[in-house]
């Protein structure tokens, strides 16, 4: 508060303080201090009000000269930091880009799959990543004592009963018993197993699950999607050929394979040396199973299958190492 002596040696306080502050300070701390609106320069005015009449008049003038040499302070100030800086600034210059990212090539491929499959039908669905063991193995035509089971080692929650999903066919098992035919729905989503991590396997994946239970289903109309997706996603020059596979869950099954675009078939790292990658599995789904989820089978029949996403981002934005899609570095190379 200001002081009432006539010297006013609280002015000079000020003073003082100020001069130091501007040695120490940044310009814009010492203009906030003293002339921000809560600043000091401000405050001490306030309190003028609150003063005698016959000192008023002298403490406003004294106020004045103070308020005059910090506001001339600053400015000098101002001026000397803005001549000496190297860098001036131009408001004609163009603003830096902001760096918006961009979208997960895993995300890119399912989002892409996900039109294509809408466009013939399909509705995508969900399922939880800690799964049960019925929904996971028992259903899918791994019973407890199957050999295929020993194919998985599998990351268990809670044994024998809880676990990380090995595979997004745990979707298909929910759906088929939850739901009526027809049915025809895709799934992009997470799977985990047991693996230690390489070039091109990693004990956290993506696959993408397509079924179609319906009248007079074959395995050509399995084909015929799977061709057509593969060159929508991966470009129609794509050489895709297809093998039989044995999965317990399908009967029959079969396996895509597309020409390794790394190498366009030479043989490379990524394709360990065969000119091909297994890109999907799939096949049609084991009468047994139609029958554990209470389907007709003399009246429906369909077709499942579950593409390696990891791959296809890999094949499609030439990554050449699967562990880069889910480690913290942003830039593929
Ligand atoms: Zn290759």
């Amino acid at each position: 508060m200001v002081n009432t002596n006539k010297e006013n040696p609280a002015i000079d306080t000020y003073i003082k303080e100020f001069k130091k502050d501007l040695e120490d300070l940044d310009i814009d701390s010492i203009y906030v201090k003293y002339l921000g609106k809560k600043g000091i320069v401000n405050t001490l005015f306030a309190g003028i009000r609150d003063l005698s009449s016959d000192i008023k008049k002298d403490v406003s003038k004294d106020l004045n000269t103070f308020k005059s040499l910090v506001e001339s302070e600053i400015k000098n100030k101002k001026d000397t930091s803005d001549n000496t800086s190297s860098e001036k600034f131009d408001l004609t210059y163009p603003v830096n880009p902001t760096k918006i990212g961009n979208l997960h090539p895993v995300t890119i491929v399912t989002r892409e799959l996900y039109q294509f499959f809408h466009y013939y039908g399909f509705s995508v669905q969900d399922g939880p990543e800690i799964e049960s063991d019925y929904y996971n193995f028992e259903m899918m035509g791994v019973p407890k004592d199957h050999p295929a089971r020993e194919l998985q080692d599998t990351l268990y929650i809670l044994e024998p009963e809880h676990l990380l999903r090995t595979q997004t066919s745990s979707i298909e098992a929910r759906i088929l018993k939850n739901t009526k035919p027809p049915i025809r729905f895709v799934n992009g989503g997470k799977a985990f197993r047991n693996e230690t991590g390489s070039k091109s396997n990693g004990a956290i994946f993506h696959q993408f699950q397509g079924v179609c239970v319906d009248k007079n289903i074959t395995m050509a109309n399995l084909k015929w999607i799977f061709t057509k997706s593969l060159k929508f996603i991966l470009g129609e020059d794509t050489k895709i050929r297809f093998r039989a596979k044995y999965y317990p869950e399908v009967e029959p099954g079969l396996s895509p394979d597309i020409e390794c675009k790394f190498c366009v078939g030479a043989g490379c790292e990524i394709c360990k040396f065969r000119g091909w990658i297994e890109i999907a599995g799939g096949g049609m789904i084991h009468p047994n199973t139609l029958k554990e989820a209470g389907i007709d089978t003399n009246e429906y029949s369909g077709f499942a299958f579950g593409w390696g996403l990891d791959r296809i981002a890999m094949q499609r934005f030439k990554i050449r190492d699967i562990r880069l899609l889910i480690n913290g570095n942003i830039v593929y190379v």
